[in-house]
């Protein structure tokens, strides 16, 4: 046995770079969690997006299984009908979403790329949801404040993703805190960032990890300490962060 009670076997079977996929310490327990508790309950269209996006060169970008099947569950949990989701890719999360709306729901998406929507597209059409979104591309930001210039939109959204430039969370916050209504939610994305927020500084990281961990570590700080929300952070997928809007 090791020193801190595990065998070294165990040991052995944990993560050693930082910026694996999931969270969790061991393989063997994630795939277990897949395999047991998610593909077996994953709609086929989402099953058909997921095999089509793992063929893309920027699969990583995706949402996992357990998350999508996460989210799926919250929405229906919040009887969310108006949602928002800020980073598509090809639209794994994004289905999620549509397949728990109720049939007049609307998701307003917003990605800098469609090409990578386009790939996803067809499965949301054949799965009979495309009719709840309305994608838009380019930037999210401009759109947001367009959005809050106009008024109408001030606290209208039940839920909130976002999944994109992590570099702009905070300022995605300061604009999402007007559009989500008071009791909904806005979940941020990969707010444990590959678990690099408690690597120490001359830990092996991926550039683009070691770039995004500021904004990241800044974006949890000022959420805890933001008193308009209540706060959940939950380890699955990369981390995702509940935000309920209380005020
Ligand atoms: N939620 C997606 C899924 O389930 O597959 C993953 C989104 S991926 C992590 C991030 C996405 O954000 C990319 O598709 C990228 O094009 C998009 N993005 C980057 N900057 C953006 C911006 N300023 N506004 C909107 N989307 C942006
Ligand atoms: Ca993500």
């Amino acid at each position: 046995m090791a020193q801190n009670g595990e065998s070294v076997e165990n040991q052995a079977g944990r993560h050693q770079e930082v910026g694996h996929k999931s969270l969790l310490q061991s393989d063997a327990l994630y795939q277990y969690i897949l395999e047991t508790s998610v593909y077996p309950k994953e709609p086929e269209s989402m099953k058909e997006l997921r095999e089509i996006t793992a063929k893309h060169p920027w699969n990583i970008m995706t949402t996992s299984a357990d998350e999508g099947q996460f989210l799926n569950m919250l929405l229906k949990l919040i009887n969310a009908k108006n949602t928002m989701e800020i980073g598509v890719y090809t639209g794994y999360s994004l289905l999620a979403t549509a397949l728990a709306l109720p049939d007049d729901g609307k998701i307003l998406a917003m990605d800098i790329n469609r090409d990578n929507y386009e790939l996803g597209l067809p499965v949301i059409e054949k799965a009979g949801v495309a009719h709840k979104i309305d994608f838009k591309e380019g930037p999210a930001l401009p759109v947001l404040d367009q959005m809050i210039e106009e008024g109408k939109y001030h606290g209208t959204f039940d839920f909130i993703f976002v999944d994109a430039d992590k570099d702009n969370y905070i300022n995605y916050h300061k604009r999402l805190i007007d559009l989500v209504k008071v009791g909904g939610v806005i979940g941020y994305d990969n707010t444990l960032w590959n678990g690099s927020v408690v690597a120490p500084p001359d830990a092996p990281m991926r550039k683009y990890v070691r770039y995004y961990r500021d904004f990241v570590l800044e974006l949890n700080k000022a959420l805890a300490a933001d008193p308009r929300i209540e706060i959940c952070q939950l380890p699955v997928g990369d981390g995702i962060t509940l935000c309920r809007r209380i005020s």
